[in-house]
């Protein structure tokens, strides 16, 4: 029953409930697919007696008419979810064989929700980076190839580069991911799947381990538009003990989907139309934005003027917010204790030497630099101010269009070790990504077309704050006239 493996959330979900196939045979297709996948590197801890017994419980409960919204759905879980009893990691040595006495909100819900997992997911350490080459266990391949044969594996995106192989690959029908400046949305984009990244304190953080609090959000990754509608509806939802959590009801949003976009206004930014980038993210772009224009919407062109601050503001942000953040990785409480006959601070030196690799270094020093008394003025300071204005543009040019519509990544997949050298050719991936993350706003990343070397692009709808429904029934209209089945050839 390996085609089982090709089905969608919603239809895995459709069949264990009406009987056509059980829970146990989709766990163990996933399971046999996780296997020959290895290769991909996408899974850094396999957990199949999770998904069994999470199987056997949906099973149980069609007998009993008992069944939960993801009875019978085996899914990925990035290793930033603090999985009770199973290791988590967060791509980073200093987490090595580190298992959590509790569980993140976010899984609770999922495994409350009737899901079970499959494993833990590959990602870039601490999720920072965007093409899963910081983590400690190795990069993620991506399943897909150029036409042109080129044999240099190509990177998956990042820092959610697991969530988006595994499910591209069939290794998964979808995974949790979180986005800070387009985690979901970028390696969505580059391996042909789709990924929202909800309002910001839809998902609630606890559990998740934090890189940049203000900004860090969970969100689905799927192969289709209504499986992460389906799958953010369970992961969110109103949590006390994340006291940035929305005190609000969660929507039916897979009920109310509807690519039904008639009278809708749909904004394109002026500013995203930056020199340097593929003619061929500009194509797919404007077809998006005829496919909008014939499924009915008004397409407008806005202006978001401090669009190009984004990027400078988030690497100041998010490195200042991290610095803080992972200041308590010090070998005293919990995770890589380092030797050295220097002391305390010795111990704290060789921890945080041994624990961290290169670019959470990197972060790190940033962070603390832009913090630092002489010049806190000057860069943390002025990036908050800076982000205000960035928000600001965001709430005028609501009041004109419903959606914004831009594409999601500057690129296509490009190849492990393109980018690994040098750190700023490798933030510039997320120009497009971060305004939205620095606005807190829902934004959803949908695959919309193919490159000429066959690599998959993607397109992304930003919408006003609480409206994951107005991305999601966009998302949905694009998706059905873009007609985007293409899929990575066999990997094994
Ligand atoms: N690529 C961005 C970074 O490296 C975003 C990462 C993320 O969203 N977690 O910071």
């Amino acid at each position: 029953m390996s085609n089982l493996t090709d089905l969608s959330i919603a239809a895995i979900r459709d069949g264990v409930r009406d009987g056509s196939f059980t829970a146990r045979e989709v766990a163990e297709g996933f399971i046999a697919n996780v296997e020959k996948g290895r290769s991909l590197n996408a899974y850094v801890v396999e957990t199949p007696e999770h998904a069994l017994a999470a199987a056997d419980a949906a099973d149980q409960a069609r007998t009993s008419d008992d069944l939960k919204p993801l009875s019978g759905v085996p899914i990925g879980m990035k290793d930033l979810f603090a999985t009770k009893g199973v290791q988590t990691t967060a791509g980073s040595n200093m987490l090595g064989g580190f298992k959590p006495v509790y569980e993140s909100t976010v899984s609770r819900k999922l495994w409350d929700a009737g899901a079970g997992m499959l494993g833990k997911l590959n990602m870039d350490e601490f999720a920072m980076g965007s093409s899963n080459e910081t983590s400690a266990y190795g990069p993620v391949i991506s399943p897909w190839r150029r036409n042109d044969g080129g044999n240099a594996p190509l990177a998956p995106g990042g820092s959610s580069g697991g969530s988006a192989s595994a499910v591209a690959a069939r290794l998964c029908p979808g995974a949790t991911g979180t986005d800070t400046g387009g985690s979901i949305r970028q390696p969505a984009a580059f391996v042909g799947i789709s990924g929202i990244k909800p309002t910001y304190g839809r998902c609630s953080r606890w559990g998740v381990v934090a890189f940049a609090s203000s900004l860090d959000q969970a969100g689905p990754m799927a192969r289709d538009v209504r499986d992460c509608a389906i799958m953010l509806e369970a992961m969110s939802g109103f949590d006390p003990k994340d006291s940035t959590s929305l005190d609000m009801p969660v929507p039916n949003w897979e009920a109310a989907l509807s690519s039904d976009i008639r009278g809708k206004r749909i904004g394109i930014p002026r500013e995203y139309r930056i020199d340097g980038i593929p003619e061929e993210i500009g194509r797919v772009w404007d077809e998006g934005i005829e496919r909008m224009r014939d499924a009915g919407a008004e397409i407008v062109e806005v202006s978001l003027p401090h669009t190009k601050y984004a990027l400078p503001t988030y690497y100041i942000i998010a490195p200042a917010e991290a610095s803080s953040n992972l200041a308590r990785y010090d070998g005293v409480r919990y995770g890589l204790r380092g030797t050295s006959d220097g002391g305390i601070d010795g111990m704290y030196q060789a921890t945080r030497h041994d624990g961290f690799g290169s670019e959470v270094k990197r972060r790190i020093m940033i962070g603390t630099y832009v913090l630092s008394a002489g010049f806190y003025d000057a860069y943390f300071n002025q990036a908050q101010k800076v982000r205000a204005l960035i928000a600001r543009d965001f709430e005028r040019v609501f009041n004109e269009v419903d959606l914004i519509l831009t594409p999601t990544a500057p690129s296509a997949a490009f190849a492990l070790g393109d980018k690994s050298s040098d750190p700023l050719a490798m933030y510039l991936n997320d120009v497009f990504a971060v305004p939205a993350s620095l606005a807190g706003l829902p934004a959803m990343s949908v695959p919309a077309g193919l490159d000429g070397q066959g690599l998959p692009l993607g397109l992304q709808l930003i919408g006003r704050p609480f409206d994951e429904q107005g991305v999601l029934n966009a998302g949905l209209a694009l998706e059905e006239r873009s007609g985007f089945t293409h899929r990575p050839k066999a990997w094994w």
